[in-house]
Parts: C-alpha cells; sequence; structure tokens
C-alpha cells in the first residue's frame, strides 16, 4: 500500500513488550504495527519504568517504529506502573503530566514534525489540553491534531482540587468546561474535552459510556461529543497470539491438529495440581482482579461449577478482597481449583492453549481481549454480554455463534450459561466445529487499523 503520508505519535503509560498491566500494553504494542502496515508513520512514548533501565532511551518495533522512553527516576524508577499492593501512587497526578509534558518536548527537541498524536487513556489526557493551551503558539506544535481513544472509563485520574497546580495550567481550566469534577480535578475529563475525536475500544461500548450507568460521572460530556466519539473494536496480534508458534506452550497445534491441544490441557492439569482427565472440562480465567471483571459473580457460583464437574485455573491480580476470596477457595478444592496470584505472562498462554472454555463474567467490558485470545487458541469463550464482550462473542446455541453468552448479572445465570457450554462440550462432533471455527476466526487489526486509519484522515482534512 501507497505511503499515506501520515505520522503520528502514539502515546500510552504501557506497551508490550516493555511493560504490561492489562489490554493496554497489548493494544499499543500491535495497533501501531498495523498502522505502520498501512503506511502510517509512526512513533511510540512510554514511561521509562524499572525494568527499561538498563535499556537506552529508545527502542524499536515493526520495521521501523521509534519507542522513546521517557525517563525520570523519582517518577519510573518503582516497582509498579501506577502503584503497588493495591493501591495508586499518590503522585500520579504529577508523574502523568511530566510524561505528557516530556512528551510534547520531546517532539521539539528531537525536530519530530507530527500531524497527529494518538493518545490513550487518562495518564496521556493532559496532551491534548496542553496543546490547546501552554504550546498554542508553539512553532512546532501548533496545529497537531489529537484523537483520544479511552480504554476504560472507569479510570478517570481523579485528584484532590489542591492538586491542580501541579498540571501546570492556568487556574482557568479547573472549571466545569475544564477539568473540574465534582470539586476535584478530573484528568480524562480534560481528555474529552479538548481532544479533536475520541474513540473507545468497541461500538457497544461507545453507546454504554453515554449512560449514567457506565458513564461514572462523564456521560453528559461524552454525550455532547456525540459526533466526534466513534467505537473501533481491538484486534489482537496474531503473530503472538498464534498456537502454531507459540513457545510458551507445551505442544503448538492448529485448527487441523487439535490433539496437540489436547497435549497442553494435560500440562496444564498436572502443572496446577489438578486431576489430568481429559474428559473433564477445563475452565480458564485470566484478569485483573477488580470490581468490573465480575468476580462477586464468580465466586457465588465457583462452588456450583466445581461440583457440577468443572476444573478451573485463575491466573489474575489485583484487589486485596479478591485475593484473599479466591484463596481460600483455592484451597478448599485443592483437586479441582487451581489459584495463581501472580501476573505471569507465560503461564497465561498455558491457560489460554489447555483450557476447554475461557470465562469473562464481567459486570462491564469496553473491549476484552482474553476472550479473542481464548478463541485464537481455541478455547471457547463464556461470556457477559456488555460492551466489547457482545461485539465479538455471539452465542453458540444459534447458528454462527463462538461462544456461550449470559445476559443478566446473576450467578445462578453464569451457572446455567456453563452448564450450556458444557452440553455442547459433550457433543464431541459440535465441539468439535466449535473450536475449529474459533481457530480460524479473524481477530487480526487489519479492519480496525483501517477505521483508526479513516478517522486521521478525517481529522486532518479538518
Ligand atoms: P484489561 O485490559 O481490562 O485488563 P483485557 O481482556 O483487555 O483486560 O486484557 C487483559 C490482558 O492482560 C490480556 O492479554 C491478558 O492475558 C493479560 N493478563 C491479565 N492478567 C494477567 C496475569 N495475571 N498474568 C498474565 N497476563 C495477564
Amino acid at each position: 500500500m501507497a505511503r499515506d503520508d501520515i505520522t503520528v505519535l502514539f502515546l500510552s503509560s504501557e506497551v508490550d513488550p516493555f511493560a504490561k498491566t492489562g489490554g493496554l500494553a497489548d493494544v499499543s504494542g500491535s495497533l501501531p504495527l498495523a498502522l505502520e502496515g498501512k503506511g502510517v508513520q509512526m512513533h511510540l512514548a512510554m514511561p521509562k519504568y524499572r525494568p527499561l533501565l538498563s535499556s537506552g532511551n529508545e527502542a524499536r518495533i515493526g520495521k521501523g517504529i521509534k519507542v522513546y522512553f521517557v525517563e525520570n527516576h523519582g517518577y519510573y524508577n518503582r516497582p509498579g506502573l501506577y502503584g503497588e499492593k493495591g493501591k495508586d501512587y499518590p503522585d500520579n497526578l504529577e508523574r502523568f503530566s511530566f510524561f505528557c509534558r516530556r512528551s510534547l518536548e520531546l517532539l521539539k527537541e528531537k525536530g519530530l514534525r507530527v500531524d497527529l498524536i494518538h493518545c490513550n487513556d487518562w495518564q496521556t489526557a493532559l496532551v491534548p489540553v496542553y496543546l490547546k493551551s501552554l504550546f498554542r503558539d508553539d512553532p512546532v506544535l501548533k496545529g497537531i491534531k489529537t484523537l483520544f481513544t479511552i480504554h476504560n472509563l472507569g479510570y478517570q485520574g481523579v485528584f484532590p482540587q489542591e492538586a491542580f497546580e501541579k498540571t501546570g495550567l492556568d487556574r482557568s481550566y479547573f472549571q466545569i468546561e475544564g477539568l473540574e469534577f465534582y470539586g476535584k480535578v478530573n484528568v480524562l475529563k480534560g481528555g474529552l474535552l479538548f481532544a479533536d475525536l475520541l474513540t473507545t475500544v468497541s461500538p457497544t461500548y461507545s453507546r454504554e459510556i453515554q449512560t449514567p450507568e457506565f458513564g461514572y460521572g462523564l456521560e453528559g460530556v461524552l454525550s455532547k461529543r456525540e459526533e466526534d466519539l466513534f467505537g473501533i473494536t481491538n484486534g489482537i496480534n496474531e503473530d503472538l497470539y498464534d498456537p502454531a508458534t507459540d513457545e510458551k506452550i507445551k505442544k503448538n497445534y492448529t485448527s487441523e491438529t487439535p490433539e496437540g491441544k489436547a497435549e497442553n490441557k494435560k500440562d496444564l492439569q498436572s502443572l496446577c495440581g489438578l486431576a489430568v482427565k481429559k474428559e473433564m472440562p477445563l475452565i480458564g480465567l485470566i484478569s485483573r482482579l477488580a470490581d468490573q471483571k465480575g468476580f462477586d459473580l464468580f465466586v457465588p457460583a465457583a462452588e456450583s461449577l466445581l461440583k457440577s464437574g468443572f476444573q478451573i485455573v485463575i491466573l489474575g491480580t489485583g484487589d486485596e478482597k479478591y485475593e484473599t476470596l479466591l484463596r481460600k477457595l483455592g484451597q478448599a478444592h485443592p483437586e479441582s481449583l487451581s489459584v495463581h496470584l501472580t501476573f505471569n505472562p507465560v503461564l497465561a498462554q498455558k491457560i489460554y492453549a489447555g483450557s476447554d472454555f475461557f470465562l469473562m463474567p464481567s459486570r462491564y467490558e469496553p473491549c476484552g481481549l482474553g476472550q479473542m485470545i481464548s478463541l485464537r487458541y481455541g478455547t471457547i469463550p463464556i461470556v457477559r454480554r456488555t460492551g466489547g464482550l457482545a461485539d465479538t462473542i455471539q452465542d453458540a446455541d444459534a447458528p454462527g455463534g463462538n461462544g456461550f453468552v449470559f445476559s443478566e448479572y446473576r450467578p445462578e445465570d453464569l451457572l446455567g450459561c456453563a452448564l450450556r457450554a458444557r452440553k455442547a462440550y459433550k457433543d464431541k462432533k459440535r465441539w468439535g466445529t466449535l473450536v475449529r471455527g474459533a481457530m480460524t476466526s479473524d481477530f487480526s487489526w487489519d479492519a480496525s487499523a483501517g477505521k483508526y486509519l479513516d478517522l486521521y484522515r478525517r481529522v486532518l482534512a479538518r
């Protein structure tokens, strides 16, 4: 494809393979590659966290994408990205104001001319504000357009009003048409008001966030910007998440060699101290342990799932209350429930490959990547119908479906759904078709990257 002559700086607080706590890192590490493939000249910037200290201040991904690491020992040389032991760092406003400002200064220092800055989540939300305030008349930066992607509206960067000066903005920006939000500073709100275009990571979530139930108080701001708000479903990096080549799993396999998947199940069962039995339906669950992810739904359903003959493997870190609950549950059922409270990308791949089902009972889900990664590994999702899960998973009890879906946020609905899934699992012929269909479906970035490119063009044409 011909070069498009668009140059973009993509800003994110986490980029796989450099730093990751969740799906934002997956997206930031793969969408730029797909855009580069479409001829866009991409640059990336992210904070230089502790594990990156031994690297230089730049790296490369893709064919020629430069990744700039923004350095500040006081702010980023710490064990966590955003906090420790489930608690945010108290100076996150300073830490990410600095990141935003330094990223802009970097453009000037390096003499990098970009047409557009693609910002992601609240950690980068001050960039659109800075461009229209502090740097409004800057000869290098003026005229740069911004696209802001909301990956999760549940995280807004809210701070006490006394902290406002840390942003470096004039006090006049602390008002209702600015960053003021019920007497506090809301950084995300700044991004939503000042960016030229807004996107979120699925069409359903783009509608949901304009309602009080999902809008977390920003539904009014979002509705006002409805014309500029688009929902684009995430893709996954199909080279990285490929059971045919994944080096983290026991045995590689394809839709033509599903026996390989059985080897991975055996490996996972024995690794987790579960009964090594081929016929036992095995559910995998990999997730941040947060209210959003539906653990208050899962925990009361877990005993019944185990009683019904499921084995379950859980991998997650996060809220201490869920860590405690899950630890207890695991101790009570050592032979059928295996709980791993760590962040472990190797084990994650073993779970995607070795499970029969992948559970996502989310309360809300902007897009969700787990359901797409699991499909790629022939592991059938059981999900709640919300946000991106509703856009990517259709119930397999109707023709053409690729997973099992329940609607109401009730433990008995989760259980009923899992039992329907098990029924399909026991029907070997039907299950084989479902697994093959899953493994051959397209969750690449190609179509979605094209939609981002269309939006880049649209905003640059203004
Ligand atoms: P979110 O971004 O809300 O956390 P997603 O489903 O979009 O959820 O993406 C989660 C990503 O993080 C997936 O790649 C998943 O495999 C990974 N992940 C989540 N928890 C862990 C963990 N404890 N160990 C390894 N990978 C994890």
